[in-house]
């Protein structure tokens, strides 16, 4: 039986690319450090910043809440919970509870914002009347939402993609020859004070077994469901395959791209509307009124940007301590 090369305690995991074997506390602390250089090496997180940190339910957002709140003592930053209820039947039910169950744990302050309670439809009520596929709709609600947060806290988001994911969508995205897109794919997606919220990944090192494994090792509750609208012959799913399998020949090709990436990001092209407003709720858009204000006025009869901007700040403003007045940074509009 392998043993663990740091204590020699029997081993659960294998990392072919250091070639050592891990037990499960060695394990989650190698993950641990991972995601702890990576913020450093790339400036993600300052001492005194506000972190939300967007969790669906999915082993990645486990990881990634649980790693932060680990961090948030030692490199001094206040860390938020943000789990969005898409309404997905049976799906959404789970994930929320996953959700709230893996927060309270790590006692980290969480804000549910259901689109049922708050808006009066789900993803796939908006998906079927807007006759778009629910991904797309999902995209554009959760897109808004956690850059609402972002800006109307002042807090920067963090995303739990991890390296198999990013790897993925930079070679779709050099398929579709999207260059914009690739550009933004780096480990720090840079804000625009009072528009756009920084964004942050802090699992960019972090392969996804091994984000798998970290919540096995840690005892973390996760939906180990995918959503039902997630499709195995999609292109993303194709290419993470293939990845997968030019990986197995060659360890690390996947944090070599992404670290070379990293370096590159900012010779893409950037879209040229960077600091447009949308005229209706303020926040940023490309063209008179962001995607999510035209979507609900279409859904609801008026753009619901503005509105959504606010029960974010009442919302949060149970778990920030502050008042729902306060604006903190980049509310005016
Ligand atoms: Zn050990
Ligand atoms: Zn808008």
């Amino acid at each position: 039986m392998a043993r663990c090369s740091v204590c020699g305690a029997p081993a659960i995991a294998y990392v072919p690319y250091q070639r050592r074997y891990y037990c499960p506390e060695h394990y989650a602390e190698f993950v641990e450090g991972k995601v702890e250089r990576t913020i450093e090496k790339y400036k993600m997180i300052r001492e005194g910043d506000r972190v939300v940190a967007a969790v669906s339910g999915g082993k990645d957002s486990a990881t990634l809440l649980s790693t932060l709140s680990r961090l948030r003592g030692k490199l001094g930053f206040e860390l938020y919970a943000f789990h969005i209820d898409l309404g997905i039947g049976d799906y959404s039910v789970e994930s929320r509870k996953a959700a709230v169950e893996l927060a309270r744990r790590l006692r980290v302050p969480l804000v549910v914002f259901s689109l049922w309670e708050e808006l009066g439809y789900g993803v796939p009520e908006a998906a079927v009347r807007l006759r778009r596929p629910a991904c797309s709709v999902c995209g554009i609600f959760k897109r808004y939402l956690y850059n609402a947060v972002g800006v109307e806290l002042g807090a920067k988001v963090a995303t739990g993609h991890n390296a198999d994911d990013l790897a993925a969508y930079s070679l779709k995205n050099f398929l579709f020859q999207e260059l914009e897109a690739i550009g933004k794919l780096g480990p720090v997606q840079e804000g625009v004070p009072g528009l756009a919220a920084t964004r942050i990944r802090p699992l960019y090192t972090v392969y996804e077994k091994e984000s798998f494994l970290y919540t096995v090792a840690r005892g973390l509750p996760f939906l180990h469901r995918e959503c039902p609208h997630a499709r195995l012959d999609s292109l993303d799913f194709k290419l993470k395959e293939m990845l997968n399998r030019l990986e197995e020949e060659r360890p690390s090709l996947k944090l070599g791209l992404l670290s070379r990436l990293a370096k590159r990001a900012k010779d893409y092209p950037r879209p040229k509307e960077s600091y447009a407003r949308c005229e209706s709720c303020g926040l940023l858009s490309s063209s008179g009124k962001c995607s999510f204000c035209r979507l609900t006025e279409r859904l609801s009869g008026e753009p619901l940007g503005g509105w959504v901007r606010k029960r974010i700040r009442e919302l949060f403003s149970g778990v920030t301590g502050q008042p729902s007045s306060c604006t903190w940074g980049g509310t005016s509009g």
